[in-house]
């Protein structure tokens, strides 16, 4: 029997439309706008997309966009100069620094400059620290994402051995840390685990986020199992998953799609933790 899709496209228009309400609903208050800013360095066409893409679903939102893009020339002190006269602007609630950032920019010290209150991808240390601590400010857009997927369907966490594949810090750990703080079981694997495939095939929640096209076969998931894939990975122009979907959706019980699934989520969550932030912000 197939798998029942986890449809996060369906699940991020929910969220969208949640929060595009709730700024009408501070706007009709006579409140003004949220404010996201989005800071892009150089010509990648992917950033290009993701930027743009964040805009529009801002501006759909009620959400005021601000896009500043400047050239891979730019200087590290030019950037930090940019994100400090953002942290002081009452009309920008989050900042994004879109990455990658050239390899003359130290992304670590950019991303630290952030006021951590506008630190809407929960990148910044103290936000890590928060989400470490279980006592949340802003969080990673992707896990979250992730979650609110996992809540929506109504899959049980609690007791669940969660197999995470991946120790990015900005999707495997905050994700590890997110299932454990739901009680999940946690395993997390890298590029260093021994039997993959046999640690994989005990998960009952399997996320993969690896980047690596289809290297989760059938034989690494147990039968049942819920099937996260969060890998966005070009194969011969198409984007295709960390997940083999075909063959993993026939033993799965729960399977998002790529794409379709993981990443519609991270637009989406950005937008609400930009609410987030903007309420933290001004009290409303
Ligand atoms: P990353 O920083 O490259 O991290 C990849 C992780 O996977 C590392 O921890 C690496 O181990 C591990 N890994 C790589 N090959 C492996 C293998 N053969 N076996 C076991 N572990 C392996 O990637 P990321 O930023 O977390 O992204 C992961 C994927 O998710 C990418 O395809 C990315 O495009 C996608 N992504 C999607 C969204 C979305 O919105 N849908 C958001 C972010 C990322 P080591 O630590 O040992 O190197």
């Amino acid at each position: 029997m197939g798998a029942t899709i986890l449809d996060g496209k369906k699940v991020s228009q929910l969220v969208k439309e949640k929060v595009k309400k709730e700024v009408r609903e501070l706007l009709e208050g006579g409140a003004t706008p949220p404010g996201l800013a989005v800071a892009l360095v150089g010509e990648d066409p992917a950033s290009k997309i993701y930027v743009r893409k964040k805009g529009e679903a801002c501006e759909e939102a009620g959400i005021t966009s601000h896009q500043y893009n400047l050239p891979d020339t730019v200087t590290q002190e030019e950037l930090l100069s940019l994100v400090r006269d953002l942290n002081g602007r009452e009309d920008v609630n989050g900042i994004l620094v879109q990455l990658p950032l050239p390899s003359h920019v130290d992304s670590k010290t950019v991303l630290e400059v952030v006021d951590p209150l506008k630190d809407v991808d929960g990148f910044h240390p103290y936000n890590v620290g928060k989400l470490v601590a279980n006592d949340v400010n802003l969080l990673p857009c992707t896990p979250s994402g992730i979650m609110e997927i996992l809540d929506h369907y109504r899959i049980p966490i609690e007791g669940a051995d969660a197999v995470i594949i991946g120790r990015s810090d900005i999707v495997g750990k905050p994700m590890a840390i997110m299932l454990m703080h739901r009680h999940a079981t946690i395993t997390v694997c890298h590029s260093r685990t021994r039997n993959l495939a046999q640690v994989a095939a005990g998960a009952d929640i399997l996320v993969a986020a690896l980047g690596k096209a289809r290297l989760v076969t059938a034989e690494m998931v147990k039968e049942g199992a819920v099937v996260i894939d969060v890998g966005m990975n070009r194969v011969e122009g198409k984007l295709t998953g960390d997940v083999d979907f075909e063959a993993v959706s026939e033993k799965a019980s729960h399977i998002t799609p790529v794409p379709g699934g993981v990443g519609p989520m991270t637009v989406a969550m950005l937008l609400k933790n930009t609410l987030t932030a903007y309420r933290k912000q001004t009290g409303r």
